[in-house]
């Protein structure tokens, strides 16, 4: 039996003039699961989660989402269909408070009303849910500061709770602990795994300790090309991933 994917990629290829970034990367994203894509620096990790979120469509080749062809998809587009997105803090709106920003995240799935009396109700259930989420990320004391003025591990959250606000069926985390404290890092950890219960995630992460811990699959990326994928164990015994990370140093 096919076990379900949420995401697929087929053959999928990004080049910059030369380079070639990413080059027939096929990637199945399944449900419920946590897939992190590693690799050396400079692979391709990046521009493949620019590829998923919409930020620039493929060369060549096709990005799949819940069956539908999304490669000529934008951004918004694809928040729309449900890829939420973490984006490493640059979504926040730094005057506005911490539950606003979520408010917004949260309308800009709902969409407008079309009467007042929509409106109001409806802001009210956006307002209940913004605290919802604000609290699932243990941030919900922090919803009346001004969004730019909390500590940059607590706006690695806001910056996932904005994501979640969507409602996406899947989520993309760009190295979600990259630049924290290692206090804020094993909070950020936590809290993954307890993503991980209600989402299916796309994660990039530096940290091989919180993927080894946290993916149930893991694709290696090296000059762009998916050399390995598999479960965290089959990854650490995989001697072609060995030598790729071991040939950068
Ligand atoms: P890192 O871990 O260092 O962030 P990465 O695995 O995310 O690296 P990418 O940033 O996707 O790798 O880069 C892959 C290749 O594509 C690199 O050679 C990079 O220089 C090149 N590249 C990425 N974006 C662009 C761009 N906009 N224009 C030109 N080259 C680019």
């Amino acid at each position: 039996q096919l076990e379900q994917s949420v995401l697929r990629t087929n053959s999928l290829c990004k080049s910059f003039g030369a380079i070639r970034a990413t080059q027939k990367v096929d990637l199945h994203v399944k449900k419920d699961t946590v897939h992190s894509i590693i690799g050396p620096n400079g692979a391709g990790k990046t521009t493949l989660f620019n590829l998923l979120a919409g930020v620039f469509p493929p060369t060549s080749g096709t990005v799949i989402f819940k069956d539908e062809d999304v490669s000529g998809n934008t951004v918004n587009e694809r928040c729309a269909l449900g890829v939420g997105r973490s984006f490493q803090v640059t979504s926040i709106f730094p005057e506005l408070t911490v539950a606003e920003n979520v408010r917004l995240a949260c309308q800009a799935k709902t969409g407008l009303g079309r009467s007042l009396f929509k409106l109001a109700s409806r802001s009210r259930e956006v307002n209940d849910k913004a605290d919802s989420i604000l609290e699932f990320m243990g941030i919900l004391h922090l919803r009346d500061e001004a969004a730019g003025t909390i500590s940059y591990g607590s706006q690695r959250s806001l910056d996932v709770a904005i994501a979640i606000g969507t409602e996406p069926d899947l989520l993309l985390l760009d190295e979600p602990t990259s630049g924290m404290s290692p206090d804020d890092t094993v909070r950020m950890i936590e809290l993954i795994h307890r993503l991980a219960e209600r989402y299916t995630i796309v994660l990039i992460e530096h940290h091989m300790n919180v993927v080894m811990s946290i993916s149930d699959t893991i694709s290696v990326l090296h000059m762009g090309e998916l050399i390995a994928e598999g479960t965290p164990e089959e990854i650490q015994n995989n001697d072609l991933v060995r030598k790729a990370y071991l040939g950068e140093s």
